[in-house]
């Protein structure tokens, strides 16, 4: 897929122990992309053929347009999508749906249909972390709860809007809480079909965690900067056969593993490279070795090395009959 990573802000309330993105409004690096930037980012990726745009961003208390933060967001989205309506709008945690809810006295529901109606077409599955509240206590204490983050994506669901769905593992959780996190997440989608919600988890992404520049204290409690590549495997893996028909797309993560890494996982379960993303921030701030810009020749020709076929998608894995040609 080509697609842009937009990360609007790295200023954010909240302090999970393994974020090295986040910065207090006032940090010398800290950054807030005004509108007018946003659009020329989306413009340059529209003229390298995106088909996507992923933004997400940090929760930041002043992102508001006449008091509200949904409307500062909306804004954001209805500019965006004058600009270039072709481009589908990946965008918005369930944690920033929280955020917008909690900011301006607002139901989830009305926040996902609002931002919907303005453009959005789906959600990214981030901030679920691992959906295990005891994980969360120590990984990220003032994040929206396991069950809120359910509750987040089925609104989405029940709304029509498809999410994604993501796991941050290898740091302090165990093989149970896991196997409790690929449960929940399955259950979810197995709810979508049986009330034949209009919309679904389009894929899984497997998000291994980086420690090289994280916070100190979760990362001397890991003990590690990279992660286990075959232990990212194994469970890469579990995933694939856990998830079933349940969840049949699954995509590693090339910023935290390499390419190679990120094909390897292909023979692990893996059926997607995911995007060329353009630039990333919260991944590479935190340390990872992998880059942050792709070609689409380069992801092809790297697919092809292990004898698959490539097929350029689109964020909801339709098929583009033009093939990526750099
Ligand atoms: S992970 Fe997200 S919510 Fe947590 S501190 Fe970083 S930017 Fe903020």
């Amino acid at each position: 897929m080509i697609n842009r990573n937009i990360n609007f802000t790295n200023i954010c309330e909240q302090h999970c122990s393994f974020c090295a993105f986040r910065r207090d409004a006032g940090d010398a690096d800290a950054y807030w992309l005004d509108r007018d930037t946003i659009i020329t980012k989306a413009a340059d990726a529209v003229a390298r053929r995106a088909t996507e745009i992923c933004m997400q961003g940090g929760l930041n208390p002043e992102a508001k347009l006449n008091g509200s933060s949904l409307d500062y967001y909306r804004a954001i989205v209805v500019e965006l999508k004058q600009a270039f309506p072709q481009l589908h709008l990946h965008a918005f945690s369930p944690q920033e749906v929280e955020f917008i809810a909690r900011e301006d006295g607002l139901s989830f529901a009305a926040v996902v249909e609002a931002l919907a109606e303005a453009g959005v077409d789906s959600l990214p599955g981030t901030a679920a972390e691992v959906l295990d509240d005891e994980v969360r206590r120590v990984i990220c204490p003032e994040k929206l709860n396991a069950a809120t983050w359910i509750e987040v994506v089925e609104t989405a669901l029940r709304l029509g809007v498809p999410t994604t769905s993501t796991m941050l593992c290898g740091h302090i959780e165990t093989p149970e809480q896991q196997i409790r996190h690929f449960d929940r997440v399955r259950s979810l989608q197995q709810r979508a079909i049986e009330r034949d919600y209009p919309a679904r988890i389009s894929e899984f992404i497997l998000l291994p965690f980086i420690g090289e520049q994280a916070p100190a204290p979760l990362r001397k409690r890991v003990g590690r900067d990279q992660p286990v590549l075959a232990d990212t495997l194994r469970l890469t893996a579990v995933a694939r056969l856990f998830f079933g028909s349940a969840i049949v797309n699954h995509q590693p993560s090339w910023v935290k593993l390499g390419l190679d890494g990120a094909i390897d996982a292909l023979r692990w379960g893996c059926n997607d490279i995911g995007g060329t993303l353009m630039e990333e921030h919260i991944t590479s701030m935190a340390g990872a070795k992998g880059g942050t810009c792709q070609s689409p020749a380069d992801l092809v020709a790297a697919i092809g090395s292990i004898d698959r076929p490539a097929r350029q998608r689109t964020t909801l894995y339709g098929s583009l009959t033009a093939q990526p040609q750099s």
